[in-house]
Protein backbone atom coordinates (compact mmCIF):
# COMPACT_ATOMS: atom_id res chain seq x y z
CA UNK A 1 0.00 0.00 0.00
CA UNK A 2 1.47 3.14 -0.75
CA UNK A 3 1.81 5.93 1.99
CA UNK A 4 2.71 9.66 2.66
CA UNK A 5 5.19 10.20 5.61
CA UNK A 6 6.33 12.99 7.63
CA UNK A 7 9.98 12.78 6.23
CA UNK A 8 10.67 16.37 8.31
CA UNK A 9 9.42 19.38 10.33
CA UNK A 10 8.73 21.75 8.19
CA UNK A 11 9.30 25.40 9.03
CA UNK A 12 6.81 27.62 6.95
CA UNK A 13 4.88 26.16 4.57
CA UNK A 14 5.43 22.62 4.19
CA UNK A 15 7.28 21.98 1.06
CA UNK A 16 8.06 18.80 -0.94
CA UNK A 17 10.68 17.58 1.47
CA UNK A 18 8.10 18.03 4.15
CA UNK A 19 6.76 14.16 2.79
CA UNK A 20 8.00 10.68 1.70
CA UNK A 21 6.11 8.60 0.07
CA UNK A 22 6.49 5.16 0.63
CA UNK A 23 4.97 1.38 -0.25
CA UNK A 24 4.76 -0.78 1.99
CA UNK A 25 3.06 -4.69 2.68
CA UNK A 26 0.09 -4.48 4.94
CA UNK A 27 0.10 -7.33 7.73
CA UNK A 28 -2.01 -10.32 8.04
CA UNK A 29 -4.91 -9.77 9.16
CA UNK A 30 -5.46 -11.03 13.61
CA UNK A 31 -8.62 -11.83 15.33
CA UNK A 32 -10.86 -9.01 15.31
CA UNK A 33 -9.30 -6.71 12.85
CA UNK A 34 -10.48 -5.22 9.40
CA UNK A 35 -8.95 -4.22 6.50
CA UNK A 36 -10.25 -1.20 4.42
CA UNK A 37 -9.37 0.65 1.18
CA UNK A 38 -9.17 4.43 1.70
CA UNK A 39 -11.80 6.26 -0.76
CA UNK A 40 -11.62 10.19 0.87
CA UNK A 41 -9.16 11.56 2.70
CA UNK A 42 -9.55 14.51 5.04
CA UNK A 43 -7.25 17.37 4.53
CA UNK A 44 -7.66 19.76 7.51
CA UNK A 45 -5.59 23.13 8.75
CA UNK A 46 -5.08 21.28 11.78
CA UNK A 47 -2.67 19.13 10.00
CA UNK A 48 -0.36 21.93 9.72
CA UNK A 49 -0.05 22.28 13.70
CA UNK A 50 0.28 18.54 14.30
CA UNK A 51 3.45 18.91 12.47
CA UNK A 52 4.82 20.91 14.76
CA UNK A 53 6.73 19.34 17.98
CA UNK A 54 5.01 21.01 20.41
CA UNK A 55 2.35 20.51 23.06
CA UNK A 56 -1.04 20.60 22.01
CA UNK A 57 -4.37 18.89 22.42
CA UNK A 58 -3.20 15.65 20.25
CA UNK A 59 0.45 14.73 20.33
CA UNK A 60 2.50 15.52 17.26
CA UNK A 61 3.05 12.57 13.83
CA UNK A 62 6.60 11.79 14.74
CA UNK A 63 9.04 11.57 12.43
CA UNK A 64 8.88 8.84 9.83
CA UNK A 65 5.44 7.94 10.92
CA UNK A 66 2.05 7.83 8.31
CA UNK A 67 0.70 11.06 8.48
CA UNK A 68 -2.21 11.06 10.48
CA UNK A 69 -5.74 11.86 8.71
CA UNK A 70 -9.36 11.15 8.73
CA UNK A 71 -11.09 9.29 6.27
CA UNK A 72 -13.71 7.25 4.89
CA UNK A 73 -13.08 3.82 3.84
CA UNK A 74 -14.96 0.45 3.01
CA UNK A 75 -14.14 -2.43 4.63
CA UNK A 76 -12.67 -5.03 1.85
CA UNK A 77 -11.77 -7.77 4.82
CA UNK A 78 -12.77 -8.25 8.28
CA UNK A 79 -12.47 -10.97 11.24
CA UNK A 80 -14.14 -8.17 13.37
CA UNK A 81 -17.72 -8.86 14.57
CA UNK A 82 -18.91 -6.11 14.54
CA UNK A 83 -18.03 -5.23 10.52
CA UNK A 84 -18.79 -6.60 7.61
CA UNK A 85 -17.73 -6.64 4.26
CA UNK A 86 -18.60 -3.77 2.23
CA UNK A 87 -19.18 -1.45 5.19
CA UNK A 88 -18.39 2.37 4.57
CA UNK A 89 -16.82 3.60 7.80
CA UNK A 90 -15.18 6.57 8.92
CA UNK A 91 -11.63 6.97 10.93
CA UNK A 92 -8.49 7.75 11.72
CA UNK A 93 -6.59 5.74 9.44
CA UNK A 94 -4.20 8.04 7.59
CA UNK A 95 -2.90 9.09 4.57
CA UNK A 96 -2.57 5.44 3.31
CA UNK A 97 -4.50 3.68 0.35
CA UNK A 98 -5.14 0.23 2.55
CA UNK A 99 -5.17 0.32 6.49
CA UNK A 100 -5.46 -2.65 9.07
CA UNK A 101 -7.40 -1.91 12.00
CA UNK A 102 -8.76 -3.19 15.50
CA UNK A 103 -11.90 -1.41 14.96
CA UNK A 104 -10.81 1.16 18.07
CA UNK A 105 -12.45 4.37 17.12
CA UNK A 106 -14.01 3.42 13.63
CA UNK A 107 -17.53 4.31 13.33
CA UNK A 108 -19.74 2.71 10.31
CA UNK A 109 -21.27 5.52 7.83
CA UNK A 110 -24.59 5.49 6.09
CA UNK A 111 -24.21 6.22 2.51
CA UNK A 112 -27.99 6.53 2.57
CA UNK A 113 -27.61 9.62 3.93
CA UNK A 114 -25.16 11.58 2.29
CA UNK A 115 -22.19 10.27 0.18
CA UNK A 116 -18.91 9.64 1.47
CA UNK A 117 -17.31 13.66 1.65
CA UNK A 118 -19.72 15.00 3.46
CA UNK A 119 -19.54 12.47 6.28
CA UNK A 120 -15.74 14.23 5.90
CA UNK A 121 -18.04 17.44 5.85
CA UNK A 122 -20.84 18.79 7.10
CA UNK A 123 -21.15 15.94 8.58
CA UNK A 124 -18.16 14.94 9.95
CA UNK A 125 -15.63 16.88 12.65
CA UNK A 126 -15.85 20.68 10.42
CA UNK A 127 -19.85 20.02 10.81
CA UNK A 128 -19.54 18.95 14.31
CA UNK A 129 -17.00 21.95 14.72
CA UNK A 130 -19.65 24.10 13.34
CA UNK A 131 -22.43 22.97 15.83
CA UNK A 132 -21.30 22.75 18.50
CA UNK A 133 -18.93 26.00 18.47
CA UNK A 134 -22.00 28.13 17.53
CA UNK A 135 -24.94 26.90 19.38
CA UNK A 136 -22.41 25.50 22.66
CA UNK A 137 -19.43 27.86 22.63
CA UNK A 138 -21.26 31.16 21.38
CA UNK A 139 -24.50 30.47 23.00
CA UNK A 140 -26.44 31.66 20.18
CA UNK A 141 -29.94 33.44 20.43
CA UNK A 142 -32.34 34.30 17.53
CA UNK A 143 -31.98 37.88 16.30
CA UNK A 144 -28.27 37.67 16.87
CA UNK A 145 -25.85 39.30 14.47
CA UNK A 146 -23.07 36.68 13.54
CA UNK A 147 -20.03 37.05 11.65
CA UNK A 148 -17.79 34.01 10.46
CA UNK A 149 -14.56 34.09 8.54
CA UNK A 150 -12.90 31.57 6.12
CA UNK A 151 -16.49 32.17 5.49
CA UNK A 152 -16.85 29.95 2.39
CA UNK A 153 -14.47 27.19 4.12
CA UNK A 154 -15.60 23.56 5.41
CA UNK A 155 -16.23 24.99 9.10
CA UNK A 156 -17.45 28.67 8.26
CA UNK A 157 -19.93 27.82 5.64
CA UNK A 158 -21.51 25.45 8.02
CA UNK A 159 -21.78 27.65 10.87
CA UNK A 160 -23.08 30.50 8.98
CA UNK A 161 -26.30 28.25 7.68
CA UNK A 162 -26.41 27.00 11.06
CA UNK A 163 -27.00 30.63 12.31
CA UNK A 164 -29.55 31.35 9.69
CA UNK A 165 -31.46 28.40 10.33
CA UNK A 166 -31.80 29.60 13.95
CA UNK A 167 -32.39 32.84 13.34
CA UNK A 168 -29.60 35.06 12.79
CA UNK A 169 -28.37 37.67 10.32
CA UNK A 170 -24.93 36.64 9.15
CA UNK A 171 -22.12 38.07 7.62
CA UNK A 172 -19.26 35.80 6.25
CA UNK A 173 -15.81 37.03 5.89
CA UNK A 174 -13.87 35.44 2.41
CA UNK A 175 -11.12 35.59 0.11
CA UNK A 176 -11.95 37.13 -3.18
CA UNK A 177 -15.39 38.17 -4.87
CA UNK A 178 -16.53 34.63 -6.11
CA UNK A 179 -16.56 33.04 -2.44
CA UNK A 180 -18.56 36.02 -1.35
CA UNK A 181 -20.97 35.53 -4.24
CA UNK A 182 -21.63 31.84 -3.13
CA UNK A 183 -22.12 32.71 0.18
CA UNK A 184 -24.62 35.32 -0.49
CA UNK A 185 -26.38 33.80 -3.20
CA UNK A 186 -26.20 29.76 -3.13
CA UNK A 187 -25.61 29.66 1.04
CA UNK A 188 -28.10 32.31 2.21
CA UNK A 189 -25.68 34.41 4.05
CA UNK A 190 -26.82 37.86 4.74
CA UNK A 191 -23.97 39.57 3.69
CA UNK A 192 -20.11 38.98 2.54
CA UNK A 193 -16.89 41.05 3.16
CA UNK A 194 -13.79 40.16 0.85
CA UNK A 195 -10.66 40.33 2.96
CA UNK A 196 -8.76 40.46 0.04
CA UNK A 197 -10.07 43.60 -1.44
CA UNK A 198 -12.53 45.22 1.19
CA UNK A 199 -11.37 47.08 4.64
CA UNK A 200 -12.74 44.39 6.89
CA UNK A 201 -12.98 46.72 9.70
CA UNK A 202 -15.29 49.46 8.17
CA UNK A 203 -17.45 46.81 5.93
CA UNK A 204 -18.36 44.98 9.50
CA UNK A 205 -19.32 48.63 10.42
CA UNK A 206 -21.32 49.49 7.76
CA UNK A 207 -22.97 46.22 7.45
CA UNK A 208 -23.38 45.75 11.65
CA UNK A 209 -23.78 49.22 12.79
CA UNK A 210 -25.29 48.41 16.43
CA UNK A 211 -22.06 45.96 16.61
CA UNK A 212 -21.62 42.02 16.56
CA UNK A 213 -23.16 39.20 18.89
CA UNK A 214 -20.85 36.62 18.44
CA UNK A 215 -17.76 36.33 16.43
CA UNK A 216 -16.92 32.86 14.76
CA UNK A 217 -13.15 32.67 14.88
CA UNK A 218 -11.44 30.89 12.21
CA UNK A 219 -8.35 32.76 10.92
CA UNK A 220 -7.02 35.38 13.71
CA UNK A 221 -4.69 37.64 13.15
CA UNK A 222 -5.74 41.45 11.18
CA UNK A 223 -9.60 39.67 10.84
CA UNK A 224 -9.56 39.25 14.72
CA UNK A 225 -8.77 42.68 15.40
CA UNK A 226 -11.36 44.08 12.91
CA UNK A 227 -14.36 41.75 14.65
CA UNK A 228 -12.57 43.12 18.07
CA UNK A 229 -13.64 46.99 16.52
CA UNK A 230 -16.79 46.03 16.02
CA UNK A 231 -18.27 44.03 18.69
CA UNK A 232 -21.66 44.95 20.80
CA UNK A 233 -21.77 44.46 24.43
CA UNK A 234 -21.77 41.15 25.99
CA UNK A 235 -20.22 39.66 22.70
CA UNK A 236 -18.75 35.81 22.27
CA UNK A 237 -15.59 35.40 20.18
CA UNK A 238 -15.41 31.59 19.49
CA UNK A 239 -12.16 30.69 19.20
CA UNK A 240 -12.11 28.47 16.44
CA UNK A 241 -8.73 28.40 14.63
CA UNK A 242 -6.24 30.80 13.44
CA UNK A 243 -5.55 29.63 10.35
CA UNK A 244 -3.35 32.52 9.08
CA UNK A 245 -0.91 31.82 11.39
CA UNK A 246 -0.17 28.27 10.97
CA UNK A 247 3.08 28.46 8.80
CA UNK A 248 4.30 31.72 10.85
CA UNK A 249 7.95 30.83 11.56
CA UNK A 250 7.69 33.71 14.38
CA UNK A 251 5.03 34.06 16.78
CA UNK A 252 3.00 37.67 16.06
CA UNK A 253 1.69 40.53 18.26
CA UNK A 254 -1.21 39.34 19.79
CA UNK A 255 -4.74 41.14 19.32
CA UNK A 256 -4.03 44.56 19.45
CA UNK A 257 -7.55 45.59 20.18
CA UNK A 258 -7.86 43.10 22.88
CA UNK A 259 -9.21 45.77 25.26
CA UNK A 260 -12.28 45.35 23.38
CA UNK A 261 -13.30 42.29 25.72
CA UNK A 262 -13.48 44.64 28.71
CA UNK A 263 -15.15 48.01 27.00
CA UNK A 264 -17.67 45.53 25.72
CA UNK A 265 -18.27 43.28 28.54
CA UNK A 266 -17.13 40.27 25.99
CA UNK A 267 -15.72 37.06 25.97
CA UNK A 268 -13.51 34.48 24.09
CA UNK A 269 -13.66 31.03 24.57
CA UNK A 270 -11.03 28.29 22.77
CA UNK A 271 -12.79 24.93 22.09
CA UNK A 272 -11.85 21.78 20.60
CA UNK A 273 -14.66 19.51 19.03
CA UNK A 274 -13.39 16.32 20.26
CA UNK A 275 -15.04 16.90 23.79
CA UNK A 276 -18.20 17.35 22.17
CA UNK A 277 -17.85 13.50 21.03
CA UNK A 278 -20.29 11.64 22.69
CA UNK A 279 -23.05 14.27 21.48
CA UNK A 280 -22.52 13.61 17.72
CA UNK A 281 -25.28 11.79 17.41
CA UNK A 282 -27.34 15.04 18.25
CA UNK A 283 -24.83 16.65 15.95
CA UNK A 284 -25.49 14.71 13.31
CA UNK A 285 -28.94 14.64 13.48
CA UNK A 286 -29.48 17.68 13.11
CA UNK A 287 -27.76 18.69 10.50
CA UNK A 288 -28.79 16.21 8.44
CA UNK A 289 -32.21 17.28 9.25
CA UNK A 290 -31.50 21.10 7.88
CA UNK A 291 -29.82 18.97 4.70
CA UNK A 292 -33.19 17.30 4.02
CA UNK A 293 -35.48 20.92 4.70
CA UNK A 294 -32.85 22.30 2.36
CA UNK A 295 -31.85 25.00 4.81
CA UNK A 296 -27.86 23.84 4.59
CA UNK A 297 -25.89 22.86 1.99
CA UNK A 298 -23.10 20.88 2.01
CA UNK A 299 -19.99 21.93 -0.22
CA UNK A 300 -17.28 19.65 -0.96
CA UNK A 301 -14.08 20.56 -2.59
CA UNK A 302 -13.18 16.74 -4.41
CA UNK A 303 -9.50 16.29 -5.57
CA UNK A 304 -9.29 13.47 -7.56
CA UNK A 305 -5.76 11.64 -7.55
CA UNK A 306 -3.68 9.36 -5.29
CA UNK A 307 -1.73 9.80 -2.27
CA UNK A 308 1.39 11.25 -3.54
CA UNK A 309 -0.76 14.60 -4.23
CA UNK A 310 -1.73 14.60 -0.44
CA UNK A 311 0.97 17.82 0.21
CA UNK A 312 0.20 19.75 -2.25
CA UNK A 313 -3.61 19.66 -1.77
CA UNK A 314 -2.94 20.44 1.75
CA UNK A 315 -1.75 23.58 1.01
CA UNK A 316 -4.44 24.74 -1.22
CA UNK A 317 -5.92 24.90 2.74
CA UNK A 318 -3.15 28.02 3.39
CA UNK A 319 -3.41 29.69 0.11
CA UNK A 320 -7.93 29.75 -0.55
CA UNK A 321 -7.68 26.97 -3.37
CA UNK A 322 -10.56 25.86 -1.88
CA UNK A 323 -14.68 26.34 -1.12
CA UNK A 324 -15.77 23.92 1.16
CA UNK A 325 -14.81 20.97 2.51
CA UNK A 326 -11.46 19.71 0.89
CA UNK A 327 -10.93 16.47 0.35
CA UNK A 328 -8.60 14.20 -1.39
CA UNK A 329 -10.29 11.57 -3.22
CA UNK A 330 -8.50 8.03 -4.05
P1 LIG B 1 -11.37 25.68 5.50
O1 LIG B 1 -12.15 24.81 4.62
O2 LIG B 1 -12.02 26.91 6.05
O3 LIG B 1 -10.04 26.07 4.74
C1 LIG B 1 -9.18 27.05 5.23
C2 LIG B 1 -9.57 28.42 4.67
O4 LIG B 1 -8.93 29.41 5.45
C3 LIG B 1 -9.11 28.68 3.26
O5 LIG B 1 -10.01 28.21 2.30
C4 LIG B 1 -8.95 30.20 3.23
O6 LIG B 1 -10.16 30.79 2.74
C5 LIG B 1 -8.80 30.57 4.70
N1 LIG B 1 -7.47 31.16 4.92
C6 LIG B 1 -6.27 30.58 4.69
N2 LIG B 1 -5.27 31.42 4.98
C7 LIG B 1 -5.85 32.58 5.41
C8 LIG B 1 -5.37 33.83 5.85
N3 LIG B 1 -4.04 34.08 5.92
N4 LIG B 1 -6.25 34.78 6.22
C9 LIG B 1 -7.58 34.55 6.15
N5 LIG B 1 -8.11 33.37 5.73
C10 LIG B 1 -7.25 32.41 5.37
O7 LIG B 1 -10.80 24.84 6.73
P2 LIG B 1 -11.65 24.20 7.91
O8 LIG B 1 -13.06 24.63 7.77
O9 LIG B 1 -11.32 22.79 8.00
O10 LIG B 1 -11.04 24.91 9.21
C11 LIG B 1 -11.38 26.25 9.53
C12 LIG B 1 -10.77 26.60 10.88
O11 LIG B 1 -11.38 25.79 11.89
C13 LIG B 1 -9.27 26.37 10.99
O12 LIG B 1 -8.71 27.41 11.75
C14 LIG B 1 -9.20 25.06 11.76
O13 LIG B 1 -7.98 24.92 12.42
C15 LIG B 1 -10.36 25.21 12.69
N6 LIG B 1 -10.88 23.98 13.28
C16 LIG B 1 -10.98 23.93 14.64
C17 LIG B 1 -11.51 22.85 15.27
C18 LIG B 1 -11.64 22.87 16.75
O14 LIG B 1 -11.99 21.84 17.34
N7 LIG B 1 -11.40 23.98 17.40
C19 LIG B 1 -11.94 21.66 14.50
C20 LIG B 1 -11.87 21.84 13.06
C21 LIG B 1 -11.34 22.96 12.49
P3 LIG B 1 -10.14 32.25 2.04
O15 LIG B 1 -10.07 32.02 0.58
O16 LIG B 1 -11.43 32.84 2.49
O17 LIG B 1 -8.93 32.96 2.54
Amino acid sequence: TQQVRLARRPSGLPGTDTWNVTTEDLPALGEGEILVKIDYISLDPAMRGWLNDVRSYLPPVGLGEVMRSLDIATVVESTHPDFAVGDAVSGTFGVTEYAVSDGKGVTKIDLGVAPGPTWLGALGMPGMTAYFGILEVGKLKAGETVVVSAAAGAVGSVVGQIAKANGATVIGIAGGAEKCRILTEELGFDAAVDYRGEDVLHRLRELAPEGIDIYFDNVGGDILDAALANLRRGARIVLCGAVSAYNDEKLRPGPSRYMSLLVFRASMTGFVVFDYADRYPEAVAAIAGWIAEGKLKSREHIVAGGVAQFGETLNMLFSGGNTGKLVLAL
